[in-house]
């Protein structure tokens, strides 16, 4: 890790009072761990901290400590900004409207913009709890049980519990530190990864009840009317992309969630090293990670799906 960087982020955490600390929009377990590592850890050096989310924590993921302390809309008065997990300014949503000076972002994801005037960017991190583990000890910040379990709550839901392509052994290191430092490695797998309410449950259903496969490429859909008939309350898949990947034809999963009548949400899985998913997400005008990558299409569930696939297929070719 580059002492230089780590040195910058040092003095500024010093000379500043009142931190603002921010991820991407639709939070996952990653975006939501970094914000209340980093934040809990502020706290505890005496720092005022205010950690916002422009969409909030969604209920499955409060098992997060702290995640009560999370707004989704920021007050006035702070004096240093850091956003986390987010590849640009865009991800991050209405929380940044009018703020024009970032001064911290730190990031896995390997087409970050280094946005800010401090970026700490690692690609081979499996999350950007990852980089946040390495640098919080680094800036004289201490790793207490509830930092660990922030901390190793955004590892686990970004590798799917230690099974993406990108694990390394030194992520399975530093996650037995983490337990040791007093994060409950069952208790979080649990939670993120294995608990399901009964309507997501029943909304999974109608997305697996209208698969679809062709040439290695498996995808469905979820519709508004799924959503209703299942009550379900979130406008994500309720992670059945990643059910999907597990099928054993699948080198891609694909998924098409209806937000509305002129805008759709669509996950790309990969299981194979070869492919690059993130290629055309980016064509969408999304972005991600070589395993994983999502973008939000204009258009309407029937066209969009048409349009991703026929592109996706060119992956596969
Ligand atoms: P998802 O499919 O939403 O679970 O996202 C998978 C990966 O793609 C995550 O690393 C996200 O940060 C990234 N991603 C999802 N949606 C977008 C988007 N609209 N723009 C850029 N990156 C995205
Ligand atoms: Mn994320
Ligand atoms: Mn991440």
């Amino acid at each position: 890790m580059d002492k230089d960087l780590l040195e910058q982020v040092r003095l500024r955490l010093e000379q500043a009072d009142h931190i603002l600390i921010s991820a991407h929009t639709r939070p996952d377990g990653d975006a939501i761990g970094s914000v209340l590592a980093l934040g809990l850890a502020m706290q505890n050096a005496g720092k005022k901290v205010q950690m916002v989310l422009a969409d909030g924590v969604p209920a499955a993921l409060r098992f997060f400590p702290g995640s009560e302390q999370v707004a989704n809309k920021h007050k006035d008065q702070f004096d240093m900004v850091v956003i986390l997990d987010s590849s640009s300014l865009d991800r991050v949503g209405n929380v940044v409207d009018e703020i024009n000076k970032i001064d911290v972002s730190i990031d896995h994801h390997p087409d970050n913009t280094h946005f800010a005037e401090i970026n700490i960017v690692q690609p081979k991190a499996v999350s950007t709890t990852e980089v946040l583990a390495r640098v919080i000890p680094e800036i004289g910040l201490e790793i207490t049980p509830n930092v660990a379990s922030n901390l190793l709550g955004g590892m686990i839901t970004d590798t799917i519990g230690f099974k993406t392509e990108n694990m390394q052994p030194d992520a399975l290191r530093l996650a037995a530190d983490l337990m040791e430092k007093g994060a409950n490695l069952p208790f979080l797998y649990h939670h993120a990864l294995v608990e399901k309410t009964f309507q997501a449950a029943k909304y999974m259903g109608a997305g697996l009840s209208q698969l679809q496969q062709e040439d290695g490429l498996v995808w469905t859909t979820l519709t508004l009317e799924n959503r209703k008939t299942a009550q379900y309350p979130g406008r994500d898949d309720a992670d059945l992309v990643n059910i999907m990947s597990a099928i054993d034809t699948a080198d891609v999963a694909l998924i098409f969630v209806e937000q509305n009548e002129h805008t759709v949400k669509v996950s790309w899985r990969t299981r194979s090293p070869e492919i690059d998913v993130s290629v055309v997400a980016h064509e969408f005008g999304g972005g991600g990670h070589r395993a994983a990558a999502g973008a939000m299409i204009e258009g309407s569930l029937q066209d969009v799906q048409m349009e991703v696939v026929k592109r996706t297929k060119v992956l596969l070719l």
